[in-house]
């Protein structure tokens, strides 16, 4: 059981301390001997001891800053020589936006996934147009290269500062998954290093049990260095559409009928908002009412709503029929009528949404602040009893970030991934995004946050609702074999053939390094 992984340093609570964990003095000789084309630097190593979550402080002894495939190979096949004579792990870092020490390797060594450069971004059109990008590459460049062809990946994240082989690693959903399944369902191809140093291509149909272990595979089976992702041709501009309901049943019938419709919307996502004073009123700074009497009417405050948030695709010459093709479908939709906003945006400014309350909340010193997230995916059977409990009962407010909730639908998606989902066709994503607050400074401080979080778990748990996490945590092994279920054999198993002596990816705590 991995009750407690040595040298944790928890920063902000109560119960780990970090003990620093021995290493022979020549160990940090033989890394800075290796003959690399990038190099490892041992005094910057702060730049690696903390994520996004800002929750866990754990320095790893060096970065690699790798500049090939080879770097990153020569570092982990040393690290398997050495073996049980040192504790090191490896964590390749993405931009380390995982929120509980995910991309961190306590007293290991942490790869600079931003440094491996190549391949260059190559865009391949034609028939089956894709692009290979190195595995550190992050998705906002990539969207920006692709639409130079008029090109563009299919599937997305929120927020696309984020690297190819992070998101990969996890799944990469947003509003688009229900339509062309998460990111992993839009590979082609990867290369991968093992954790016995091998450099291996892999696809579907080549060591295709290698491919669909990395995908979704929390990084435990390989490091990925380079994809090959699929691409479609760019639209130029989307129609951004918000509107409320205040019954989650209405509500949540609306998003289902839409992720199974044709042709429908190309993004379907929504959010709850509890207890909100003024939402509408927030919203015109980018969206106009449809009704801006009735709009000014509407009273948010008190109440727990919930916003269906879609946009449709276009390019400018086929604007009118997308307004028709939109009536259409709002027309079936039964929200609050005078809650109807909407927007025209160019596609990527859409895409990079999120990256204009970064700044914000940069600008305000609210960025680096501890991020509690909890990320569940709830089977459609009980997301009524879930709703009414959590929206009702558990919350009450939102004013500390956004609260996601939007139904995918699984029956495109390829079940060979090491992903864990429901078991059902439909499950809703639900996303709990907040930000803590310094203690002294109101109610939502960490400890506040994080105790709401186990109340929700403890709920569907006594409600014996079957909820799996996304971007998944657990203390304990026993957890972390409850999280796969039947899948647990496979993972272990592929783990003894990828990675045997457990060196990769410690800060998932799935796995313990063989000592
Ligand atoms: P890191 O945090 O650096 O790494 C994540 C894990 O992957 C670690 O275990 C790491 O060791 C491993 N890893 C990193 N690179 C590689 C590699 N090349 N090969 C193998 N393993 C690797 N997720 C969604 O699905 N949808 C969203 O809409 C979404 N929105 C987000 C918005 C924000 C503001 C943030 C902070 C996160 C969001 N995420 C979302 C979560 C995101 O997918 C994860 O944080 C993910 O880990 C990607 O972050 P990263 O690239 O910085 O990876």
């Amino acid at each position: 059981v991995l009750s407690c992984i040595p040298g944790r340093t928890n920063l902000c609570s109560n119960h780990s301390v970090t003990t620093p964990i021995d290493l022979p003095p020549d160990i940090p000789f033989s890394l800075d001997s290796l003959d690399l084309e990038g190099y490892i630097s041992f005094d910057d190593v702060h730049n690696a001891s903390k994520d996004f979550g800002n929750r866990y402080q754990l320095p790893p002894l060096a970065i690699l800053h790798p500049r090939s495939v080879y770097d990153i190979s020569t570092m982990v096949r040393h690290i398997v020589h050495l073996g049980s004579t040192s504790n090191l792990t490896v964590a390749a870092r993405g931009h380390g936006h995982s929120l509980q020490g995910q991309a961190l390797a306590h007293q290991g060594v942490v790869i600079n996934m931003e440094s491996l450069r190549s391949p260059d971004i190559k865009i391949h059109k034609g028939k089956q147009p894709y692009v290979d990008v190195s595995g550190g590459e992050s998705w906002i460049n990539i969207l920006r290269e692709t639409l130079k062809f008029g090109l563009s990946p299919k599937s997305w994240t929120d927020y696309l500062h984020l690297t190819v082989g992070g998101t990969l690693s996890n799944a990469g959903i947003s509003g688009q998954a229900f339509k062309h399944g998460p990111q992993i369902n839009n590979v082609y191809q990867l290369e991968i290093v093992t954790g016995k140093g091998d450099v291996m291509t892999c696809s579907e149909k080549q060591n295709s049990e290698l491919f669909y272990s990395v995908l979704g595979g929390l990084g435990q089976f390989g490091i990925i260095t380079r994809a090959r992702i699929a691409l479609e041709p760019a639209p130029h501009m989307v129609k951004w559409i918000r509107v409320l309901y205040s019954d989650f049943s209405a509500f949540s019938r609306d998003q289902e009928s839409l992720i199974t419709k044709k042709n429908g919307f190309d993004y379907v996502e929504g959010f709850v908002t509890v207890n909100r004073t003024d939402l509408l009123n927030n919203w015109r700074s980018s969206f106009s009412p449809n009704d801006s009497i009735g709009a000014n009417q509407f009273k948010s405050e008190g109440k727990t709503l919930y916003c269906l948030e879609v946009v449709k695709y276009f390019n400018t010459e086929e604007a009118n029929s997308m307004h028709q093709e939109t009536e259409s479908l709002l027309s079936e939709l039964s929200y609050i009528p005078s809650t109807l906003f909407t927007s025209e945006v160019p596609y990527i400014e859409f895409l990079d949404r999120v990256h204009i309350s970064e700044i914000k909340l940069r600008a305000k010193g609210l960025w680096e602040v501890p991020h509690p997230w909890l990320n569940l995916l709830v089977p459609k059977s009980s997301v009524f009893e879930f709703a009414t409990e959590v929206f009702n009962n558990i919350l009450t407010s939102n004013n500390n970030g956004p609260i996601l909730i939007y139904p995918v639908n699984q029956t495109k998606w390829n079940k060979r991934t090491s992903l864990i989902t429901p078991d059902e066709d439909i499950f809703y994503l639900v996303a709990f995004l907040p930000s803590a607050v310094p203690k002294s400074s109101g109610k939502n401080d960490l400890e506040y946050l994080l105790r709401q979080n186990q109340r929700v778990l403890n709920f569907c748990a006594a409600a014996n609702i079957n909820v799996k996490q996304y971007l998944p945590h657990y203390e304990t092994q026993r957890e972390w074999r409850s999280h796969f279920g039947n899948r647990w054999e496979m993972f272990a198993k592929r783990k003894h053939a990828y990675d045997p002596l457990a060196i990769l990816a410690p800060g998932q705590r799935i796995f313990q390094k063989a000592t």
